[in-house]
Formats: structure tokens, C-alpha cells, sequence
């Protein structure tokens, strides 16, 4: 086995692409609760449910678009029906993509503590459970 090794290869394409993968739910998910679950467009709800492929599907917008030097961070992030997406194209960000990140910046801190705080707990119950067994 050797660094080139397709296998390896492979094995590190699916490695960072399930990476890439769960920082995009995490982003997903924090810009879902921040928006109320609300598209920062058209400002009506998402589906109840998640199915992804779907004209009102919500997708991760970049508000600055990544060909005009925008970051994949989360303060150039907007959810989005996946129409209303694809409508903005590469426009420049709008008063309305203003008005949705300082909500969302807004939002973010309580929410991550939240987080955070569901988070410990899981581990908390995993371990009481651990110990249990
Ligand atoms: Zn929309």
C-alpha cells in the first residue's frame, strides 16, 4: 500500500466527502432553526419533511457567491428553497439576504448553546447507559 493506492484514495475521497457531508447538515440544520424555517427568499416555510431534489427542498445558499470571492462560512450562508436558489443565481446579495443574516446572526448564539447543551446530554445518557451495562 502506498500513498497513490486507489484504494486509499478512495478511502480518503469518501472520508472528506462524508465530512463535507455532515458540516453541511450542521449548517443546515443551524440555519433552519436560526430562519424559524423560513426561506430567506421568498420568505415562505419549508417542507415539513426533508427530501432533497426538490423545487422547495431548502439548500445552503452562499449570499456572497463563491465566484465573487464569497466564504463557505456560516455568516455567507442562507437557507433557501432550492428554486429560489437557483432564481438568485450569482447576484450579488440583496437587502432581504441582509436582513436574513442579521437575523440568523442574531439567532445563532442561543441556538448553538442549545446545541450544545443536547449534545452533553446524549453523551451523558450514552455514558450513564454505558455504565449501566
Ligand atoms: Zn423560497
Amino acid at each position: 500500500m502506498f500513498d497513490g493506492d486507489p484504494i486509499i484514495v478512495d478511502l480518503r475521497r469518501r472520508k472528506k466527502h462524508r465530512i463535507a457531508q455532515n458540516v453541511r447538515n450542521a449548517a443546515r440544520e443551524r440555519l433552519m432553526l436560526a430562519q424559524g424555517g423560513i426561506c430567506a427568499h421568498c420568505e415562505e416555510p419549508f417542507p415539513e419533511v426533508y427530501e432533497p431534489n426538490r423545487p422547495d427542498s431548502p439548500t445552503i445558499e452562499h449570499v456572497m457567491p463563491v465566484s465573487r470571492g464569497g466564504k463557505s462560512t456560516i455568516d455567507n450562508l442562507l437557507l433557501k428553497h432550492g428554486a429560489c436558489n437557483e432564481a438568485c443565481g450569482n447576484a450579488p446579495p440583496s437587502k432581504r439576504d441582509r436582513k436574513w443574516q442579521a437575523i440568523v446572526a442574531a439567532a445563532l448564539p442561543a441556538i448553538d448553546e442549545a446545541r450544545r447543551i443536547a449534545g452533553l446530554a446524549r453523551l451523558q445518557a450514552k455514558q450513564a447507559s454505558e455504565e449501566a451495562a
